[in-house]
């Protein structure tokens, strides 16, 4: 019988023992491994209180294995919440759990949606089925998930906007001697990310949660901090609010807080950017971004630089690529304004956190390392553009403004406009606020960082 044995014992009286023995040959789909592959999603399951199902821990297991972030709700409202305030970007319910009027709400949500059928609800399966929703019957296993969620892929939101583009500099780094603090609950992406970093020779420090990220900023330094955004405890735009509470109160330098997130919903950018956090990358996870990131945020960690006939390359690829690319780039082109700016803070890493988020909209950004630097540049160089610090230690604004002036009128090519930057708790006379071409908060946010150069250039 199918090249196996059937073998057959039996006692008068008492009954019968059959033996058999089969020979399969192993599945090659179990060779494929999902392990953190499916990181851009970000799962909802519905979980009654009054009838859990033993399904919602396996579900909780799969995804939790394919990297994906997974919460459980226990009603409509609570999920038009997830789906809102976590990005939740898939849905698991069970058709018992759920109403008739439910289901008609369900069919209104974009997005992927797997309802568990019994196997005698047959019926079910033709009305339920929609171009997002996939009604699947029990029992639930790993295959006709990844299928699911391969397939869903395509009606994940679509990213408003790309996330961090290369640079093109003269020092592209691609090893960096830096500490960095990775915020993230999942075991699997922890791993990913780490492996990620160490090979770029970051040193990792892991916390599980938006509450030992805050913990272990407050107990340590680090260049440059990667918080995942739906956490348990204390999710990652709360855990950023409290950071940047924690480093104002205690007046040290700020630590770049770069979101880790599922999916960037529309307005997405705008929320985690006004949250405080200063840059944001996608799940999966690419190393291509976190390059990038690097590059931006920890430029003087650069350990090994990119050699020049590798830079020549990039350069070399990159215009190629915008040359033979359409009218879409010619206007990105068109859109990097060639500025002379020159930023002064005080501090170096908000010089640099504001030089690199300028540097990303206008070409030629200048950094001056200290008042002397500062006032050397201002009367050797025209600036169209001059950034500086209302609370930076021995320097007078009014003197500022009068040198600018000065130097000016020596240079002759045009009047350089200032905007001052304070801290919301600093007051300035209005006379002193009339020497500047604007005067702006220190707890400015991207967007409106952009509008106010782009009203004085
Ligand atoms: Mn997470």
């Amino acid at each position: 019988m199918m090249g196996g044995n059937l073998a057959l014992e039996s006692e008068p009286g008492k009954g019968s023992k059959f033996f058999f023995t089969l020979e399969f040959d192993e599945s090659s789909s179990s060779s494929e491994d999902y392990m953190g592959s499916f990181s851009e999603y970000n799962c909802a399951v519905l979980s009654s209180a009054d009838t859990p199902k033993p399904h919602s821990q396996f579900i909780y297991n799969y995804f939790h294995y394919f990297g994906a972030d997974v919460k459980f709700y226990s009603d409509f409202n609570s999920l038009k919440n997830l789906i809102y305030r976590s990005g939740c970007n898939i849905i698991v319910a069970d058709y018992e759990d759920l109403s008739k009027d439910e289901i008609d709400e369900y069919a209104k949500i974009k997005l992927p949606i797997i309802i568990i059928l019994k196997a005698t609800q047959q019926s079910k399966f033709d009305l339920l089925k929609t171009k997002y929703i996939t009604p699947i019957y029990e029992p639930i296993n790993m295959s006709k998930i990844i299928r699911i969620l391969k397939a869903g892929r395509q009606f994940l939101p679509t990213k408003e906007a790309p996330e961090v583009k290369p640079r093109i500099t003269s020092s592209y780094g691609k090893k960096f001697n830096a500490d960095v603090l990775v915020a993230e609950d999942n075991e699997i992406n922890q791993k990913l990310i780490t492996r990620t970093l160490q090979d770029l020779g970051l040193n990792v420090t892991i916390a599980v949660d938006g509450l030992e990220a805050l913990e272990k900023r407050k107990q340590n330094n680090y260049d440059l901090i990667f918080m995942d955004i739906a956490m348990p405890v204390m999710d990652g735009v709360i855990s950023t609010q409290e950071i940047l509470k924690y480093e104002s109160e205690m007046s040290i330098p700020h630590i770049p807080i770069i979101a880790i997130t599922a999916n960037a919903l529309k307005g997405d950018r705008e929320r985690f950017m006004k949250e405080g956090l200063d840059e944001y990358i996608t799940k999966p996870i690419k190393k291509d971004s976190i390059l990038n990131v690097l590059n931006i945020f920890i430029q003087d960690k650069i350990d090994q630089p990119q050699d020049e006939s590798d830079d020549i390359q990039i350069i070399h690829n990159k215009e190629k690529q915008e040359i033979a690319n359409d009218d879409k780039s010619k206007k990105t082109i068109a859109n990097t304004l060639k500025n002379n700016i020159l930023v002064f803070k005080k501090s170096p890493i908000e010089t640099k956190i504001f030089s690199s988020i300028i540097s990303k909209m206008y070409k030629d950004v200048d950094t001056a390392k200290n008042i002397d630097d500062f006032k050397e540049k201002i009367l050797n160089d025209f600036y169209r553009l001059i950034i500086f610090d209302e609370e930076i230690n021995d320097l007078k604004t009014s003197e500022i403004s009068k040198l600018i002036k000065d130097a000016n009128l020596k240079q002759q090519v045009g009047f350089s406009k200032t905007i001052l930057f304070m801290d919301s708790t600093t007051h300035i006379p209005e006379e002193e606020k009339l020497l500047f071409d604007a005067v702006a908060s220190n707890s400015i946010n991207k967007n409106e960082l952009d509008r106010i150069i782009k009203d004085n250039i």
